[in-house]
Protein backbone atom coordinates (compact mmCIF):
# COMPACT_ATOMS: atom_id res chain seq x y z
CA UNK A 1 0.00 0.00 0.00
CA UNK A 2 1.44 3.78 -0.89
CA UNK A 3 2.02 5.42 1.86
CA UNK A 4 0.31 9.16 1.48
CA UNK A 5 1.42 13.12 1.59
CA UNK A 6 -0.52 14.02 4.63
CA UNK A 7 -1.79 17.42 4.30
CA UNK A 8 -3.21 19.79 7.20
CA UNK A 9 -7.01 19.70 7.82
CA UNK A 10 -8.65 23.24 8.47
CA UNK A 11 -12.12 24.32 8.12
CA UNK A 12 -13.06 21.30 6.22
CA UNK A 13 -10.18 21.60 3.87
CA UNK A 14 -7.62 19.60 3.56
CA UNK A 15 -4.39 21.63 2.56
CA UNK A 16 -0.70 21.98 2.23
CA UNK A 17 0.96 24.86 4.47
CA UNK A 18 0.57 27.87 3.40
CA UNK A 19 4.39 28.48 2.87
CA UNK A 20 4.82 25.15 1.39
CA UNK A 21 6.95 24.02 3.92
CA UNK A 22 6.63 20.06 4.96
CA UNK A 23 8.48 17.40 7.15
CA UNK A 24 9.61 13.87 6.21
CA UNK A 25 8.09 10.85 7.78
CA UNK A 26 10.18 7.28 8.19
CA UNK A 27 9.10 3.74 8.34
CA UNK A 28 10.93 2.60 11.67
CA UNK A 29 11.04 -0.66 10.32
CA UNK A 30 13.62 0.03 7.69
CA UNK A 31 14.75 4.08 8.50
CA UNK A 32 13.40 4.73 4.78
CA UNK A 33 11.86 8.06 4.30
CA UNK A 34 8.04 6.89 3.73
CA UNK A 35 6.19 10.61 2.88
CA UNK A 36 6.01 13.94 4.04
CA UNK A 37 3.61 15.96 6.02
CA UNK A 38 2.78 19.51 5.72
CA UNK A 39 4.40 21.76 8.61
CA UNK A 40 1.79 24.63 9.82
CA UNK A 41 3.13 27.94 10.92
CA UNK A 42 1.44 30.50 12.74
CA UNK A 43 0.01 31.42 9.70
CA UNK A 44 -2.09 28.20 9.15
CA UNK A 45 -2.96 28.18 13.01
CA UNK A 46 -4.65 31.90 12.61
CA UNK A 47 -6.80 30.27 10.14
CA UNK A 48 -7.26 26.58 12.06
CA UNK A 49 -8.14 29.31 14.83
CA UNK A 50 -10.58 31.26 13.08
CA UNK A 51 -12.08 27.82 11.98
CA UNK A 52 -12.36 26.39 15.36
CA UNK A 53 -14.26 29.42 16.73
CA UNK A 54 -16.65 28.78 13.56
CA UNK A 55 -17.22 25.22 14.11
CA UNK A 56 -17.68 25.52 18.06
CA UNK A 57 -20.06 27.86 17.61
CA UNK A 58 -22.48 25.72 15.19
CA UNK A 59 -21.24 22.92 17.11
CA UNK A 60 -22.51 23.50 20.51
CA UNK A 61 -25.64 24.72 19.26
CA UNK A 62 -26.51 20.82 17.27
CA UNK A 63 -28.26 18.70 19.47
CA UNK A 64 -26.51 16.17 21.38
CA UNK A 65 -28.68 13.59 19.25
CA UNK A 66 -27.36 14.86 15.93
CA UNK A 67 -23.72 15.04 17.28
CA UNK A 68 -24.09 11.38 18.44
CA UNK A 69 -25.09 10.18 15.00
CA UNK A 70 -22.27 12.01 13.18
CA UNK A 71 -20.04 10.46 15.72
CA UNK A 72 -21.53 6.97 15.35
CA UNK A 73 -21.27 7.31 11.40
CA UNK A 74 -17.34 8.20 11.61
CA UNK A 75 -17.19 5.27 14.01
CA UNK A 76 -18.58 2.97 11.36
CA UNK A 77 -16.11 4.49 8.49
CA UNK A 78 -13.20 3.48 10.69
CA UNK A 79 -14.42 0.33 11.41
CA UNK A 80 -14.40 -0.12 7.62
CA UNK A 81 -11.66 0.79 7.06
CA UNK A 82 -9.91 -0.52 10.11
CA UNK A 83 -7.31 -2.46 7.64
CA UNK A 84 -6.01 0.45 5.54
CA UNK A 85 -5.72 2.79 8.44
CA UNK A 86 -3.81 -0.02 10.43
CA UNK A 87 -1.20 -0.63 7.04
CA UNK A 88 -0.53 2.88 7.42
CA UNK A 89 -0.16 3.33 10.98
CA UNK A 90 2.39 0.10 10.90
CA UNK A 91 4.44 1.45 8.41
CA UNK A 92 4.76 4.72 10.20
CA UNK A 93 4.82 3.46 13.66
CA UNK A 94 6.37 0.04 13.44
CA UNK A 95 3.59 -1.91 15.86
CA UNK A 96 2.56 -5.42 14.41
CA UNK A 97 -0.09 -5.26 11.66
CA UNK A 98 -2.59 -7.30 14.50
CA UNK A 99 -1.96 -4.36 16.88
CA UNK A 100 -2.32 -1.63 14.70
CA UNK A 101 -5.85 -3.03 13.62
CA UNK A 102 -6.96 -3.61 17.31
CA UNK A 103 -6.14 0.01 18.18
CA UNK A 104 -8.59 1.56 15.36
CA UNK A 105 -10.93 -0.34 16.55
CA UNK A 106 -11.06 -0.19 19.89
CA UNK A 107 -11.16 3.88 19.03
CA UNK A 108 -14.53 3.28 16.99
CA UNK A 109 -15.54 1.47 20.20
CA UNK A 110 -14.49 4.67 21.94
CA UNK A 111 -16.12 7.11 19.56
CA UNK A 112 -19.33 4.83 20.02
CA UNK A 113 -19.27 5.06 23.88
CA UNK A 114 -18.90 8.69 24.21
CA UNK A 115 -21.23 9.96 21.56
CA UNK A 116 -23.66 7.74 23.71
CA UNK A 117 -22.50 9.38 26.85
CA UNK A 118 -22.50 12.68 25.39
CA UNK A 119 -26.85 11.87 25.48
CA UNK A 120 -26.31 11.63 29.43
CA UNK A 121 -24.78 15.49 29.83
CA UNK A 122 -27.85 16.44 32.01
CA UNK A 123 -27.86 19.62 34.34
CA UNK A 124 -29.60 19.93 37.36
CA UNK A 125 -32.99 22.06 39.44
CA UNK A 126 -31.69 22.65 43.04
CA UNK A 127 -34.66 23.61 45.39
CA UNK A 128 -34.19 27.45 46.73
CA UNK A 129 -33.34 27.87 50.47
CA UNK A 130 -34.82 30.90 51.05
CA UNK A 131 -37.68 31.62 48.41
CA UNK A 132 -40.34 28.69 46.52
CA UNK A 133 -40.70 31.53 43.55
CA UNK A 134 -36.97 30.66 42.99
CA UNK A 135 -35.82 28.15 40.34
CA UNK A 136 -32.66 27.32 40.57
CA UNK A 137 -30.43 25.89 37.50
CA UNK A 138 -27.23 24.05 37.40
CA UNK A 139 -26.11 24.02 33.57
CA UNK A 140 -23.77 22.09 31.88
CA UNK A 141 -21.84 23.78 28.64
CA UNK A 142 -18.99 22.62 26.63
CA UNK A 143 -15.83 25.00 27.28
CA UNK A 144 -15.15 25.98 23.91
CA UNK A 145 -12.33 25.12 21.14
CA UNK A 146 -9.60 22.37 22.43
CA UNK A 147 -6.19 22.12 21.35
CA UNK A 148 -5.14 18.83 21.99
CA UNK A 149 -1.62 17.66 21.73
CA UNK A 150 -1.15 13.93 21.64
CA UNK A 151 2.00 11.43 20.89
CA UNK A 152 2.95 8.70 18.39
CA UNK A 153 2.68 5.97 20.61
CA UNK A 154 -1.17 5.29 19.88
CA UNK A 155 -1.46 7.41 17.17
CA UNK A 156 -5.37 7.16 16.69
CA UNK A 157 -6.34 6.35 20.10
CA UNK A 158 -4.68 9.18 21.51
CA UNK A 159 -6.41 11.35 19.77
CA UNK A 160 -9.53 9.44 20.08
CA UNK A 161 -10.08 9.66 23.96
CA UNK A 162 -9.10 13.52 23.34
CA UNK A 163 -11.68 14.01 20.62
CA UNK A 164 -14.44 11.73 21.61
CA UNK A 165 -15.37 13.64 24.63
CA UNK A 166 -14.98 17.33 23.07
CA UNK A 167 -17.54 16.12 20.51
CA UNK A 168 -19.95 14.68 22.55
CA UNK A 169 -20.14 17.79 24.79
CA UNK A 170 -20.01 20.16 22.30
CA UNK A 171 -16.56 21.72 21.57
CA UNK A 172 -14.57 22.01 18.81
CA UNK A 173 -11.08 20.73 18.89
CA UNK A 174 -7.40 21.38 17.01
CA UNK A 175 -5.44 18.05 17.05
CA UNK A 176 -1.51 18.69 17.05
CA UNK A 177 -1.30 15.07 16.19
CA UNK A 178 2.45 13.35 16.31
CA UNK A 179 4.72 14.57 13.29
CA UNK A 180 6.41 10.96 12.86
CA UNK A 181 2.98 9.44 12.53
CA UNK A 182 1.23 11.83 10.71
CA UNK A 183 -1.06 9.73 8.24
CA UNK A 184 -3.43 7.04 10.62
CA UNK A 185 -4.13 9.73 12.57
CA UNK A 186 -5.20 11.77 8.83
CA UNK A 187 -7.55 8.84 8.24
CA UNK A 188 -8.84 9.41 11.69
CA UNK A 189 -9.85 12.90 10.54
CA UNK A 190 -11.61 11.88 7.23
CA UNK A 191 -13.78 9.16 8.92
CA UNK A 192 -15.56 12.53 10.59
CA UNK A 193 -14.93 14.73 7.68
CA UNK A 194 -16.85 11.95 5.45
CA UNK A 195 -19.28 11.24 8.24
CA UNK A 196 -20.81 14.83 8.03
CA UNK A 197 -19.04 17.09 11.03
CA UNK A 198 -19.53 20.52 9.96
CA UNK A 199 -16.26 22.68 9.04
CA UNK A 200 -14.18 24.45 11.86
CA UNK A 201 -15.41 21.63 14.49
CA UNK A 202 -12.36 19.45 13.93
CA UNK A 203 -9.12 20.83 12.82
CA UNK A 204 -5.50 18.74 12.22
CA UNK A 205 -2.25 20.06 12.26
CA UNK A 206 1.20 19.46 12.41
CA UNK A 207 4.61 20.95 12.88
CA UNK A 208 7.15 22.16 15.66
CA UNK A 209 5.40 21.06 18.38
CA UNK A 210 6.93 23.86 20.61
CA UNK A 211 5.99 26.62 18.75
CA UNK A 212 2.44 25.37 17.90
CA UNK A 213 1.56 24.65 22.29
CA UNK A 214 3.12 28.25 23.27
CA UNK A 215 1.03 29.93 19.96
CA UNK A 216 -2.19 27.57 21.11
CA UNK A 217 -2.54 27.35 24.69
CA UNK A 218 -1.87 31.26 24.76
CA UNK A 219 -4.63 32.11 22.15
CA UNK A 220 -7.80 33.24 23.32
CA UNK A 221 -10.23 31.11 21.20
CA UNK A 222 -8.59 28.12 22.67
CA UNK A 223 -10.36 27.47 26.34
CA UNK A 224 -9.14 23.73 26.95
CA UNK A 225 -5.63 22.29 26.67
CA UNK A 226 -5.07 18.63 26.57
CA UNK A 227 -1.78 16.39 26.36
CA UNK A 228 -0.70 13.34 26.38
CA UNK A 229 2.98 12.87 25.90
CA UNK A 230 6.17 12.92 28.68
CA UNK A 231 5.89 14.43 32.03
CA UNK A 232 8.40 17.05 31.81
CA UNK A 233 6.87 18.23 28.67
CA UNK A 234 3.70 18.21 30.39
CA UNK A 235 4.88 20.55 33.50
CA UNK A 236 5.86 22.82 30.67
CA UNK A 237 2.66 22.56 29.28
CA UNK A 238 0.06 22.84 32.27
CA UNK A 239 2.05 25.98 33.38
CA UNK A 240 1.95 27.82 30.04
CA UNK A 241 -2.26 26.82 30.39
CA UNK A 242 -1.98 28.18 34.25
CA UNK A 243 -0.79 31.64 33.04
CA UNK A 244 -3.76 31.91 30.67
CA UNK A 245 -6.12 30.21 32.68
CA UNK A 246 -6.93 27.47 30.17
CA UNK A 247 -8.68 24.50 31.83
CA UNK A 248 -6.14 21.18 30.93
CA UNK A 249 -6.26 17.55 30.97
CA UNK A 250 -2.85 16.26 31.43
CA UNK A 251 -2.03 12.27 30.65
CA UNK A 252 1.67 12.34 31.26
CA UNK A 253 4.40 9.32 32.02
CA UNK A 254 4.08 6.20 33.95
CA UNK A 255 6.57 3.52 35.67
CA UNK A 256 4.29 0.80 36.51
CA UNK A 257 5.12 -1.31 39.24
CA UNK A 258 4.08 -5.19 39.21
CA UNK A 259 3.68 -6.52 42.63
CA UNK A 260 4.25 -9.99 42.08
CA UNK A 261 2.81 -11.30 45.73
CA UNK A 262 4.29 -14.60 47.45
CA UNK A 263 0.96 -16.31 46.67
CA UNK A 264 0.95 -15.23 42.76
CA UNK A 265 0.39 -17.32 39.95
CA UNK A 266 3.28 -17.02 38.76
CA UNK A 267 2.52 -18.33 35.21
CA UNK A 268 -0.43 -15.97 35.16
CA UNK A 269 1.59 -12.89 36.35
CA UNK A 270 4.22 -13.66 33.44
CA UNK A 271 1.47 -14.21 30.56
CA UNK A 272 -0.64 -11.39 31.59
CA UNK A 273 1.88 -8.75 32.79
CA UNK A 274 5.03 -9.72 30.74
CA UNK A 275 2.83 -10.13 27.35
CA UNK A 276 1.74 -6.47 28.31
CA UNK A 277 5.39 -5.25 28.67
CA UNK A 278 6.44 -5.83 25.51
CA UNK A 279 3.08 -4.55 23.78
CA UNK A 280 3.55 -1.75 21.22
CA UNK A 281 7.70 -2.57 22.34
CA UNK A 282 7.10 -1.31 25.52
CA UNK A 283 6.14 1.87 24.16
CA UNK A 284 3.03 2.12 26.07
CA UNK A 285 2.37 4.87 28.94
CA UNK A 286 0.50 1.86 31.57
CA UNK A 287 3.53 -0.17 29.83
CA UNK A 288 4.59 -2.53 33.62
CA UNK A 289 8.17 -1.88 34.32
CA UNK A 290 9.35 -2.27 37.49
CA UNK A 291 8.48 -6.06 38.62
CA UNK A 292 8.78 -6.32 42.18
CA UNK A 293 8.61 -10.34 43.14
CA UNK A 294 8.60 -12.05 46.14
CA UNK A 295 11.96 -13.18 47.00
CA UNK A 296 10.75 -16.68 47.54
CA UNK A 297 9.33 -16.92 43.71
CA UNK A 298 12.13 -14.42 42.30
CA UNK A 299 14.12 -17.16 40.81
CA UNK A 300 11.00 -19.00 39.16
CA UNK A 301 9.56 -15.72 37.99
CA UNK A 302 12.58 -14.56 36.69
CA UNK A 303 13.37 -17.39 34.24
CA UNK A 304 9.97 -17.31 32.70
CA UNK A 305 10.00 -14.04 31.99
CA UNK A 306 13.16 -14.48 30.00
CA UNK A 307 11.29 -17.56 28.34
CA UNK A 308 8.57 -15.27 27.23
CA UNK A 309 10.72 -12.53 26.14
CA UNK A 310 13.50 -14.77 24.43
CA UNK A 311 10.80 -16.44 22.72
CA UNK A 312 8.90 -13.44 21.16
CA UNK A 313 9.47 -13.33 17.34
CA UNK A 314 10.57 -9.14 16.48
CA UNK A 315 10.07 -7.82 12.85
CA UNK A 316 8.91 -5.50 10.25
CA UNK A 317 5.30 -4.90 11.92
CA UNK A 318 3.89 -6.41 8.40
CA UNK A 319 5.38 -9.50 8.79
CA UNK A 320 3.24 -12.78 9.59
CA UNK A 321 3.11 -13.69 12.57
CA UNK A 322 5.46 -11.09 14.67
CA UNK A 323 4.89 -10.20 17.94
CA UNK A 324 7.15 -7.37 18.29
CA UNK A 325 7.55 -4.43 15.87
CA UNK A 326 11.03 -1.99 15.65
CA UNK A 327 10.71 1.05 18.33
CA UNK A 328 9.09 3.60 16.38
CA UNK A 329 12.45 6.39 16.54
CA UNK A 330 15.56 6.30 16.94
CA UNK A 331 15.62 7.86 20.23
CA UNK A 332 14.21 4.95 21.35
CA UNK A 333 17.48 3.13 20.52
CA UNK A 334 19.50 5.26 22.21
CA UNK A 335 17.57 5.39 25.15
CA UNK A 336 17.32 1.58 25.34
CA UNK A 337 21.17 1.49 24.70
CA UNK A 338 21.87 4.16 27.54
CA UNK A 339 19.33 2.28 30.47
CA UNK A 340 21.20 -0.97 29.54
CA UNK A 341 24.47 0.07 29.75
CA UNK A 342 23.83 2.58 33.31
CA UNK A 343 22.11 -0.72 34.59
CA UNK A 344 24.69 -3.10 33.83
CA UNK A 345 27.12 -0.89 35.66
CA UNK A 346 25.43 -0.29 38.64
CA UNK A 347 25.20 -3.89 39.53
CA UNK A 348 22.19 -5.46 37.07
CA UNK A 349 22.35 -9.04 35.35
CA UNK A 350 20.94 -9.15 32.05
CA UNK A 351 19.11 -12.20 31.81
CA UNK A 352 18.05 -11.38 28.27
CA UNK A 353 18.46 -9.06 25.27
CA UNK A 354 20.30 -6.14 25.68
CA UNK A 355 21.34 -4.90 22.16
CA UNK A 356 20.19 -3.77 19.03
CA UNK A 357 18.90 -6.31 16.25
CA UNK A 358 20.78 -5.99 13.21
CA UNK A 359 21.83 -2.65 11.22
CA UNK A 360 18.07 -2.27 9.54
CA UNK A 361 15.47 0.28 11.47
CA UNK A 362 15.42 0.35 15.09
CA UNK A 363 15.02 -3.00 16.75
CA UNK A 364 15.85 -3.97 19.99
CA UNK A 365 16.20 -7.12 21.81
CA UNK A 366 13.43 -7.72 24.61
CA UNK A 367 14.90 -7.14 27.38
CA UNK A 368 14.80 -8.65 30.92
CA UNK A 369 17.20 -7.08 33.65
CA UNK A 370 17.79 -9.07 37.15
CA UNK A 371 18.76 -7.84 40.23
CA UNK A 372 18.57 -4.58 39.38
CA UNK A 373 19.34 -2.06 42.08
CA UNK A 374 16.96 1.14 43.19
CA UNK A 375 19.44 3.63 41.76
CA UNK A 376 19.29 2.32 38.70
CA UNK A 377 18.23 4.67 35.56
CA UNK A 378 15.91 1.99 34.36
CA UNK A 379 14.74 1.99 38.01
CA UNK A 380 13.78 5.60 38.25
CA UNK A 381 13.25 6.77 34.41
CA UNK A 382 10.21 5.72 32.84
CA UNK A 383 11.98 3.48 29.66
CA UNK A 384 9.50 3.39 27.27
CA UNK A 385 10.94 0.21 25.52
CA UNK A 386 10.62 -3.07 25.40
CA UNK A 387 12.66 -3.23 28.79
CA UNK A 388 11.72 -5.03 32.28
CA UNK A 389 13.35 -5.04 35.22
CA UNK A 390 12.96 -7.29 37.78
CA UNK A 391 14.11 -7.05 41.91
CA UNK A 392 12.66 -8.98 45.07
CA UNK A 393 11.13 -8.12 48.50
CA UNK A 394 10.77 -9.81 51.54
CA UNK A 395 7.22 -8.07 52.42
CA UNK A 396 4.40 -6.97 50.81
CA UNK A 397 4.58 -3.39 52.72
CA UNK A 398 8.68 -3.26 51.25
CA UNK A 399 7.23 -3.65 47.46
CA UNK A 400 3.81 -0.88 48.58
CA UNK A 401 6.93 1.91 49.66
CA UNK A 402 8.55 0.72 46.30
CA UNK A 403 6.10 1.15 43.81
CA UNK A 404 5.42 4.73 45.75
CA UNK A 405 8.79 5.97 45.93
CA UNK A 406 8.84 7.33 42.42
CA UNK A 407 6.88 10.58 41.64
CA UNK A 408 4.53 8.64 39.03
CA UNK A 409 1.28 7.30 40.06
CA UNK A 410 -0.24 6.26 36.38
CA UNK A 411 -0.79 2.38 36.52
CA UNK A 412 0.23 -0.82 38.96
CA UNK A 413 -0.61 -4.39 38.64
CA UNK A 414 -0.10 -7.12 41.01
CA UNK A 415 -0.59 -10.86 41.72
CA UNK A 416 -2.01 -12.22 44.44
CA UNK A 417 -4.74 -14.88 45.49
CA UNK A 418 -5.37 -13.50 48.83
CA UNK A 419 -8.22 -10.99 48.85
CA UNK A 420 -6.52 -9.17 52.04
CA UNK A 421 -3.55 -8.48 49.97
CA UNK A 422 -5.58 -7.49 47.15
CA UNK A 423 -7.29 -5.03 49.55
CA UNK A 424 -3.97 -4.01 51.03
CA UNK A 425 -2.66 -3.01 47.22
CA UNK A 426 -5.87 -1.51 46.76
CA UNK A 427 -5.96 1.14 49.64
CA UNK A 428 -1.73 1.85 49.66
CA UNK A 429 -0.51 1.88 46.10
CA UNK A 430 -0.66 5.06 44.52
CA UNK A 431 -1.74 5.66 41.38
CA UNK A 432 -5.02 6.28 38.87
CA UNK A 433 -5.01 2.42 37.80
CA UNK A 434 -4.37 -0.82 39.30
CA UNK A 435 -5.39 -4.33 38.07
CA UNK A 436 -5.13 -7.42 39.83
CA UNK A 437 -3.91 -10.92 38.57
CA UNK A 438 -4.99 -9.36 35.01
CA UNK A 439 -3.20 -6.93 32.04
CA UNK A 440 -4.45 -3.98 31.45
CA UNK A 441 -7.83 -3.79 29.88
CA UNK A 442 -8.65 0.08 29.58
CA UNK A 443 -12.40 0.52 28.11
CA UNK A 444 -13.97 3.79 27.30
CA UNK A 445 -16.22 3.47 30.35
CA UNK A 446 -13.63 2.82 33.04
CA UNK A 447 -11.45 5.98 33.98
CA UNK A 448 -8.17 6.50 32.29
CA UNK A 449 -5.26 8.84 33.73
CA UNK A 450 -2.88 9.15 36.38
CA UNK A 451 -1.83 11.04 39.73
CA UNK A 452 0.95 12.58 41.45
CA UNK A 453 3.24 13.28 38.54
CA UNK A 454 1.35 11.11 36.06
CA UNK A 455 -0.55 14.17 35.36
CA UNK A 456 -4.60 15.24 36.52
CA UNK A 457 -7.84 14.29 34.78
CA UNK A 458 -9.08 11.26 33.61
CA UNK A 459 -9.79 10.27 29.86
CA UNK A 460 -12.95 7.86 30.59
CA UNK A 461 -15.81 6.97 32.20
CA UNK A 462 -18.67 10.21 32.48
CA UNK A 463 -15.78 12.19 34.46
CA UNK A 464 -13.88 12.56 31.07
CA UNK A 465 -17.06 14.53 29.45
CA UNK A 466 -17.02 16.66 32.55
CA UNK A 467 -13.35 17.92 31.87
CA UNK A 468 -14.90 19.48 28.80
CA UNK A 469 -17.89 21.14 30.25
CA UNK A 470 -18.63 24.08 32.07
CA UNK A 471 -20.72 24.24 35.12
CA UNK A 472 -22.70 27.18 36.02
CA UNK A 473 -25.75 28.31 37.91
CA UNK A 474 -28.60 30.69 37.08
CA UNK A 475 -31.42 31.21 39.12
CA UNK A 476 -35.16 32.90 38.02
CA UNK A 477 -37.48 34.45 40.53
CA UNK A 478 -41.00 34.33 39.20
CA UNK A 479 -42.03 37.82 39.28
P1 LIG B 1 9.21 14.20 24.00
O1 LIG B 1 9.07 14.41 25.45
O2 LIG B 1 10.03 15.17 23.21
O3 LIG B 1 7.78 14.18 23.29
C1 LIG B 1 6.67 13.46 23.79
C2 LIG B 1 5.45 13.96 23.03
O4 LIG B 1 5.24 15.32 23.36
C3 LIG B 1 5.62 13.95 21.51
O5 LIG B 1 4.38 13.59 20.93
C4 LIG B 1 5.99 15.39 21.15
O6 LIG B 1 5.55 15.76 19.87
C5 LIG B 1 5.23 16.15 22.20
N1 LIG B 1 5.87 17.39 22.55
C6 LIG B 1 7.16 17.60 22.89
N2 LIG B 1 7.38 18.90 23.18
C7 LIG B 1 6.19 19.53 23.03
C8 LIG B 1 5.76 20.88 23.19
N3 LIG B 1 6.59 21.84 23.62
N4 LIG B 1 4.47 21.16 22.92
C9 LIG B 1 3.61 20.20 22.51
N5 LIG B 1 3.95 18.92 22.36
C10 LIG B 1 5.23 18.59 22.61
O7 LIG B 1 9.81 12.79 23.79
P2 LIG B 1 9.70 11.67 22.67
O8 LIG B 1 11.09 11.23 22.38
O9 LIG B 1 8.83 11.98 21.54
O10 LIG B 1 9.00 10.56 23.54
C11 LIG B 1 9.72 10.00 24.61
C12 LIG B 1 9.06 10.18 25.92
O11 LIG B 1 7.77 10.74 25.84
C13 LIG B 1 8.89 8.82 26.52
O12 LIG B 1 10.01 8.51 27.29
C14 LIG B 1 7.65 8.94 27.32
O13 LIG B 1 7.97 9.34 28.63
C15 LIG B 1 6.88 10.06 26.71
N6 LIG B 1 5.69 9.64 25.96
C16 LIG B 1 4.59 9.36 26.68
C17 LIG B 1 3.45 8.96 26.04
C18 LIG B 1 2.22 8.61 26.81
O14 LIG B 1 1.40 7.87 26.31
N7 LIG B 1 2.04 9.16 28.00
C19 LIG B 1 3.45 8.85 24.65
C20 LIG B 1 4.60 9.17 23.93
C21 LIG B 1 5.73 9.59 24.61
Amino acid sequence: MTYPHTQLFIDGQWRDALAGETMAVFNPATGQEIGRVAHARVADLDLALAAAQKGFETWRDTTAVARAKVMRTAAGLLRERAGDTARLLTQEQGKPLAEAKGEVLAAADVIDWFAEEGLRVYGRIVPSRYNLAVRQLVLKDPVGPVAAFTPWNFPVNQIVRKLGAALATGCSMIVKAPEETPAAPAALVRAFADAGLPPGVLGLVYGTPAEISNYLIAHPVIRKVTFTGSTPVGKQLAALAGQHMKRVTMELGGHAPVIVAEDADVALAVKTAGGAKFRNAGQVCISPTRFLVHESIAKEFSAALVKHASGLAVADGTTEGVQMGPLANPRRLTAMAEFTQDALERGATLATGGARIGETGHFWQPTVLTDVPLDARVFNDEPFGPMAAVRSFKTLDEAITEANRLPYGLAAYAFTKSLKNAEHLMRRVEVGMLWVNMAAMPSAELPFGGIKDSGYGTEGGPEALEAYLNTRAVALMNV
